[in-house]
């Protein structure tokens, strides 16, 4: 049998994938697993007025609790996760803990505070997103101008005739609609007119090298004129350093979200740093910490 498959470097090959394919098989089990036992946990990264330092906002960022591996950023599993049938399920699962998250936040600043959820295309392929946000925002008493949906191009480039008409019954329910990640793909103008966004998120690979790179801040001024034209609020994400604040700050973007602010970190450690920030001048400020 080896010898028809010809030299013995296809051999290998063969044996490789299958360690390859049966590495996958084992995630995916794994994957069915974590969701069965809850191991998948939400940090909460703040967002900031660049102005003033103080908290507007956080963005949901899924996490595995792995019992062998320890916390498990999303670029460990979440393409593979996308391709098996529970995406859907722990994406409703992450919108009903971020709003319930949302919510605590709320009551410890007493005021609004926005959060961020990135959608999954699992979520709007199976049709039922509209009614699970209406069930988790009326369960969590959570005002739906707090909740904002990020979806990425990968959605935008899905089948428009089976999206928009969910993005605009999200619309009117008063839930924003983000766009992540923008800039590092191909949706034309056009697409974006033809979607019902609020915001648009300056992606962090343009952000890094604001301050260096001239083709960078061009793209990063023509995204806020963009925004600006469109009626659409604009947010930078991937602020690491003072600098790029500053340079975001003086072409008019408001908001930001970075490790200058704050990593991923449970709601706890949020919460605490809120409490901790009582009384201060920005009382919501949120100082920079490493919880990851
Ligand atoms: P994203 O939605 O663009 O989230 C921002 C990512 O940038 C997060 O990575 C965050 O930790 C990271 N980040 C934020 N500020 C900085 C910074 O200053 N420097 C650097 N180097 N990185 C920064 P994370 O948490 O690893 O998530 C990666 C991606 O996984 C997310 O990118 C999003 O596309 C996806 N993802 C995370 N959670 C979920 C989820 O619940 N559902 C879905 N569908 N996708 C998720
Ligand atoms: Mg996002
Ligand atoms: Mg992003
Ligand atoms: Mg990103």
């Amino acid at each position: 049998e080896a010898k028809s498959l010809g030299p013995g470097n296809r051999l290998f090959y063969t044996e490789d994938l299958r360690a390859k394919l049966e590495a996958v098989q084992e995630l995916r089990t794994a994957l069915q697993v974590a969701h069965e036992e809850e191991q998948f946990i939400v940090f909460l990264q703040p967002q900031v007025d660049l102005e003033t330092g103080a908290l507007t906002g956080v963005e949901a960022l899924l996490r595995w609790q792995h019992p062998e591996r320890g916390l498990l950023a999303p670029g460990a599993f979440i393409a593979e996760l996308e391709n098996t049938p529970i995406a859907a399920d722990v994406g409703n699962r992450v919108l009903a803990q971020a709003c319930r998250d949302a919510m605590r936040l709320r009551q410890r600043h007493g005021r609004d505070i926005r959060i961020g959820v990135n959608l999954f295309t699992a979520q709007l392929r199976r049709g039922d997103l509209v009614a699970s946000v209406e069930r988790v925002l009326a369960e969590t008493d959570l005002p739906a101008h707090c909740l904002e949906l990020e979806i990425t191009e990968t959605i935008i480039l899905d089948d428009e005739e089976l999206i928009i008409p969910q993005l605009r019954a999200l619309r009117a329910l008063g839930v924003g609609i983000a766009f992540d990640d923008y800039g590092t793909g191909w949706a034309s103008l056009s697409q974006l007119k033809r979607y019902p966004l609020t915001r648009l998120k300056i992606d962090r690979s343009f952000v890094s090298d604001v301050t260096e790179d001239e083709d960078d801040a061009a793209i990063v001024r023509a995204v806020l004129a963009l925004g600006s034209s469109l009626g659409l609020d604009v947010i930078a994400e991937g602020i690491e350093i003072p600098a790029q604040a500053d340079f975001l700050r003086e072409h008019q973007c408001l908001t930001g979200q970075g490790y200058l602010y704050g990593r991923p970190m449970p709601v706890e450690v949020l919460l605490g740093k809120a409490m901790q920030n009582e009384g201060a001048d920005h009382g919501s400020a949120v100082s920079a910490v490493s919880a990851e």
